[in-house]
């Protein structure tokens, strides 16, 4: 059972759990984007276990009728035993879910995978057109030219802020400039992207930047925040825009629950609350 400090974020232990929480989403107008917990897998029965879970996900998925795709990490799917095993299983997974009409997200780490995220995420969208999104990260200062250079790739790109801590050589460490930052790459995608846009955040200005990048641009976007974070804006958003909510399962949930408490404290003092009234 995921214990109370952390089910606010976290749909449940097995995947009926996570669907019947996108079930209830849907009836909000709201779509799952669905996640199996894990990363930084250093043996390849622990990939291939969760290569399989995402597999039967994907059927499960497409058999239910529900409006619902998948979110997978690369670490997950065997990065760091090598770049050669993350491209495999992705290509498997990538594979199947074609097949099943479900479209897949590859979520983006620490900055130390970023070239390997970004290489797999270009194989396999060349090759499978538009079913398969990357999340690029705005506090990485290499983001700017990433989406250029990746602007003719078919397929959906996540923006966010970044959830990982990267050093500043690398990186924009001050808030305000990572926020500036974001704005600037919504600026560039809506001018010239043909849709496939997702504004992956929480942050009101953000969210209004995109909507005024849409009314100027007439680009089509889709929003998307985490399960337990703005649920309320969540369901209001959807009455005008396709909106999507992250839905994370599974029993590996303290390293996912630790960067929301990071990067918020209101998080944490819920987290603290859930504890003691429990
Ligand atoms: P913040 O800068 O954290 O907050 C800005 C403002 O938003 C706040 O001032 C407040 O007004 C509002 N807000 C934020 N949180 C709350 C809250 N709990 N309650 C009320 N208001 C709030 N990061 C990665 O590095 N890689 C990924 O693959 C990745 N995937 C993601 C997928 C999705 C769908 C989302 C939503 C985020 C993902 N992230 C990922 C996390 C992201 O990088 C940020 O760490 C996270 O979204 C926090 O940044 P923010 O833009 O939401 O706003």
């Amino acid at each position: 059972m995921i214990p109370p400090i952390a089910d606010r974020f976290v749909a449940g232990e097995s995947p009926a759990t996570a669907l019947e929480h996108v079930r209830r989403l849907n009836e909000q107008n709201v779509k799952g984007i669905v996640n199996l917990l894990g990363e930084h897998y250093e043996d390849r029965d622990a990939v291939a276990a969760d290569v399989a879970e995402y597999r039967h996900l994907v059927t499960d998925i497409a058999g239910s009728g529900l409006e619902a795709c998948i979110s997978v990490k690369p670490s997950q799917l065997g990065l760091d035993l090598g770049e050669d095993v993350f491209r495999a299983e992705l290509a498997t997974i990538v594979d199947t879910a074609v097949e099943h009409g479900v479209f897949v997200w590859i979520d983006m780490e620490d900055h130390t995978t970023t070239d390997a995220t970004l290489e797999a995420f270009e194989t396999v969208a060349r090759e499978h057109g538009g079913s398969v999104g990357v999340c690029m990260q705005a506090n990485l200062r290499r983001t700017r030219a990433d989406i250029k250079r990746l602007a003719d790739v078919p397929g959906k790109v996540r923006f966010v802020k970044g959830a990982y801590d990267p050093p500043a050589d690398v990186a924009y460490t001050d808030s305000t400039r990572v926020d500036q930052e974001y704005r600037t790459l919504l600026e560039y995608a809506f001018e010239r992207y043909d849709g496939g846009i997702a504004v992956g955040s929480h942050d009101p200005a953000m969210i209004e930047h995109a909507r005024a990048l849409h009314d100027r641009h007439g680009t089509d976007f889709e929003i998307q925040m985490l399960m337990g974070v703005r649920e309320d804006a969540q369901y209001d958003l959807a009455e005008e825009y396709e909106v999507w909510q992250y839905v994370p399962y599974g029993d590996r949930w303290l390293s996912y629950f630790y960067r929301r408490v990071a990067e918020r404290k209101a998080n944490l003092r819920f987290a603290l609350r859930a504890v003691l009234s429990g």
